[in-house]
């Protein structure tokens, strides 16, 4: 729809004589997928949602030509029920703070001169000229950025890692495999703001001593596919990747790989090897990535989110990133906000925001004034946290510590009439088919696991079949291999424990 939105505007444009006047860019996604199509008309910052093609030659009549908005399409504000002219005083982005997606629904992301004109690439010339590699690592380390992918380890500490082992290749890794049902965030920023990705990879190039960038990104997400393409085209053109980037001698240059939509590739030593064009598959950890990784040289993989950080980092400076978020997660996080929600769509929140902000200011609250039940968080390894949990901070340790985790951004919201149980079970189906079967505790031990839930669920499950629900699931946390297996039980164990009465319920004996 926002295609033909975009190609509709342009014909009307045409039409009136105003195609000089007038410039139409398709933008990224502006994260407010509940009000989508939003065209925003600038400079007076006009927020029009929910547009379809019989809107246009309103628009172009009315405010385009005349200047008087078109009110019926402005949004209107539940609160006050008045209309909202700035998407700042929006009730869906009042509270966001927008680094990672700052350029997200701002600039063409086809259009290099658009991201050069946002601050692109200038974080590269600045380190190429002014920083060491060392010094570089310094401000990624004192800013506090943790890897935004899920397991939150310490970027600069990562990168300083892999800078001290030597080798003759050195290699810089994009993780763009994202595979939480329901999550988008890393697509966003890639179809969005493809440079601010490859300014960061070059960035880390420069800082461990590496000349190769490799993105891998999974091969369904076409339109995020062809931005990068011709993202790395156009800075190859414009001497910021390839030989002698800026006149520095600084040489790097990045291809993509494609992965074909297995979620465990999106653990590094499964991704590597898939690149490798072996069998997606985790291995022991050590030797880690960055002392043995991509062709068994040392490698340094981020995910998308984390690079988006890198430049803007840079260029304000580690003690700005460190003031925002709390004491140990510094920063925003990006979340794909879905389920039963008023205001679906990707936000960006500083570390810290409570969920009762996200779901009821940034969300609107529950779909249908119903009842919130729980909030699922951390994707199909995490945890359902519930009403008790809604002062929560959103930051690593407390999500984790409510028996959750940030995973890399999955939100999903279920209401009073979502039965836990088969919350549980949808999850563990999806790890099931998942799961790459290298060891058994993942392989069997998911499976048996998922037998017990569809018995429960038709109903013939037994009190006995409670506890061996627990006991397995807590064999398999302990003794899987990789991330995915250590955290396939948690929807089980966190549904388990906060709504025990549920599974009760289901069983046959209701001990
Ligand atoms: Fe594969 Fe699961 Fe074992 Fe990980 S835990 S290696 S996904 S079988």
């Amino acid at each position: 729809q926002s295609g033909l939105i975009h190609e509709m505007l342009k014909d009307e444009l045409d039409r009136k004589g105003l195609k000089e006047d007038v410039q139409v860019i398709k933008t990224g996604c502006f994260g407010f997928c509940e009000r989508g199509p939003i065209v925003k008309i600038l400079p007076d910052n006009t927020f029009y949602t929910e547009v379809k093609p019989e809107d246009i030659r309103e628009i172009v009549d009315e405010h385009l030509i005349k200047g008087r908005r078109v009110h019926r399409l402005l949004y209107l504000d539940p609160e006050t029920e008045e209309h909202i002219l700035d998407s700042k005083k929006m009730g869906f982005y009042k509270k966001q703070l927008r680094i990672a997606l700052r350029n997200c629904g701002i600039i063409d992301p086809e259009n290099i001169d658009e991201a050069i004109g946002r601050d692109a690439y200038q974080a590269l010339g600045m380190v190429l000229t002014r920083h060491t590699p060392e010094e570089t690592i310094e401000i990624i380390k004192r800013s506090g950025l943790r890897g935004r992918g899920g397991a939150g380890f310490p970027t600069g500490i990562k990168w300083e890692i892999a800078r001290r082992n030597s080798a003759d290749q050195k290699y810089v890794v994009c993780n763009a495999d994202e595979g939480d049902p329901g999550a988008f965030m890393d697509r966003s920023i890639l179809e969005g703001d493809p440079h601010s990705i490859l300014e960061a990879m070059a960035i880390c190039g420069y800082c461990i001593g590496a000349t190769k960038g490799l993105i891998y990104i999974r091969a369904e997400y076409p339109l995020a596919i062809k931005r990068l393409k011709i993202a790395i085209r156009q800075a190859r053109e414009y001497g910021l990747l390839g030989e002698d980037i800026l006149g520095t001698g600084f040489r790097f240059d990045i291809n993509l790989r494609y992965g074909a939509g297995a979620f465990v590739c999106g653990e590094e030593t499964a991704l590597i090897h898939s690149m490798e064009g072996k069998r997606g598959e985790p291995s022991n950890k050590p030797p880690f990535p960055a002392a043995r990784g991509y062709l068994g040289k040392p490698t340094n993989v981020n995910n998308v989110e984390t690079f988006a950080n890198i430049p803007v980092i840079l260029l304000k400076g580690a003690e700005w990133f460190s003031s925002i978020g709390t004491e140990r997660s510094k920063g925003t996080k990006v979340f794909a906000l879905a389920g039963k929600i008023n205001n679906v769509g990707l936000i960006e929140v500083p570390m810290g925001i409570t969920l009762r902000e996200i779901i009821y200011e940034i969300g609107g609250g529950i779909k249908g004034g119903k009842r919130f039940k729980a909030v699922q968080t951390g994707g199909p390894s995490g945890g359902c946290l519930t009403e008790k949990h809604l002062d929560t901070p959103i930051d690593y340790e407390s999500l984790t510590a409510a028996g959750s985790m940030m995973g890399s951004g999955g939100m999903i919201v279920l209401d009073e009439d979502d039965c836990m149980v088969s919350v549980a079970k949808f999850y563990l189906d999806f790890i099931v088919e998942e799961s790459c079967g290298k060891c058994a505790p993942c392989r069997i031990g998911n499976r048996r696991l998922y037998e017990i839930l569809e018995r429960i669920c038709d109903g013939k499950g037994t009190g006995e079949d409670l506890e061996k629900l627990y006991n397995l699931a807590n064999v398999i946390k302990d003794t899987s291999l990789c991330g995915l297996g250590q955290t396939s039980p948690n929807p089980v164990l966190s549904t388990l424990n906060n709504f025990p009465e549920e599974y009760r319920e289901h069983a046959v004996d209701k001990k």
